[in-house]
């Protein structure tokens, strides 16, 4: 086939997927979207973002490709999970180029990109309506950022109530947030089905992430060092290493002396509860974290292992 046939192909295919999208801004015509789509008989999947979409964002659209024949990715950056000194202000807002992403990538079928009165209709400030998750949201991020699981777990029960999926599609990059969205999603009988997808990584082990772009040169080089303790600290547990200050402590060593960064927490937690492990018991599911501040730019990430059916 000729090269300008190929080319035209490829263009209408690109054209036919980016007419497809459309961008919806308020809760109403979202519902009304849904609905017809439920009408229709589509299974319905959503992606809830805050933009400045990456890689990472862009391989949930692919999982939730897989899960549902209709995908909404919601693109908010929603200021009720920012604590009083946090980036709220200066998070990276980039309609133009995600939607433009979006488009690219295609299947996707609806990006709702609400105002911030659909969402808070009475002000932030005079929002009284609030989801909380009790106790799994004392440790790791929760420890220190006073009220953020309450923002999230908020904002997706209203994401949820807006674009009415059969699926909600989450990174297991931000593991704790999974967790916690998982129980409520049990605690409220809510008919909505998680999918957690593995934290997409650059080539260089770092996961990707927003705030990526905050990171001098230097740090840039050395943040990788993050997942690579984590992975250590696996082997160990997957070796039988029972204590699990040791684990602490070797996670915190090998990120405080390979790099710049200074560590929040480094930390072993169980997977129902997120409370912090002491001894590590015969084929536990644990979850292992780490959030690293370079300079003023604060990255996590985490991996998942179970510990061997004898120790
Ligand atoms: P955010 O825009 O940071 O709120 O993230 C939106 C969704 O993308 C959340 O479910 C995140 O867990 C997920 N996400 C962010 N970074 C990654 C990544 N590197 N890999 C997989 N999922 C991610």
């Amino acid at each position: 086939m000729p090269n300008t046939l190929k080319r035209n192909q490829k263009q209408e295919t690109r054209n036919e997927k980016q007419q497809r999208m459309t961008t919806i801004s308020t809760v109403k015509e979202m519902q009304q979207a849904a609905r017809v789509a439920r009408g229709e008989g589509k299974r319905l999947a959503l992606v809830p973002t805050m933009g400045a979409l990456h890689d990472g964002h862009l391989s949930l659209v692919q999982e939730a490709r897989k899960h549902a024949n209709h995908v909404t990715v919601s693109i908010y950056v929603n200021p009720t999970q920012f604590g009083p000194s946090e980036d709220f202000e200066e998070y990276p807002r980039e309609i133009e180029s995600d939607l433009k992403k979006l488009g690219e990538i295609g299947g996707v079928d609806a990006v709702f990109a609400p105002l911030a009165k659909e969402m808070y209709p009475h002000g932030q400030k005079n929002n009284v309506t609030w989801v909380t998750v009790d106790q799994l949201d004392q440790e790791l991020c929760g420890r220190y950022r006073e009220g953020h699981f309450r923002g999230v777990t908020t904002v997706v029960s209203k994401l949820f109530h807006a674009c009415m999926p059969h699926v909600g599609v989450f990174g297991l990059k931000d593991a704790q947030q999974f967790l916690i969205l998982r129980r409520m999603v049990q605690d409220l009988c809510m008919e909505v089905e998680l999918v957690g997808v593995p934290t997409y990584r650059e080539k260089d082990g770092l996961a990707a992430s927003s705030r990526n772009v905050y990171l001098s040169d230097t740090h840039r080089h050395q943040a990788p060092i993050i997942y690579k303790a984590l992975q250590y600290v696996r082997t160990l547990i997957v070796q039988g290493e029972t204590d699990a200050d040791v684990i602490r402590h070797q996670l915190n060593t090998m990120i405080s002396l390979n790099s710049e960064g200074v560590v929040q927490y480094a930390q072993v937690v169980d997977v129902d509860f997120i409370q912090p492990v002491t001894q590590i018991e015969p084929g536990q599911e644990l979850l292992v974290a780490a959030a690293v501040y370079f300079e003023n730019t604060r990255l996590i990430d985490n991996v998942f292992v179970q510990s061997p059916d004898t120790l």
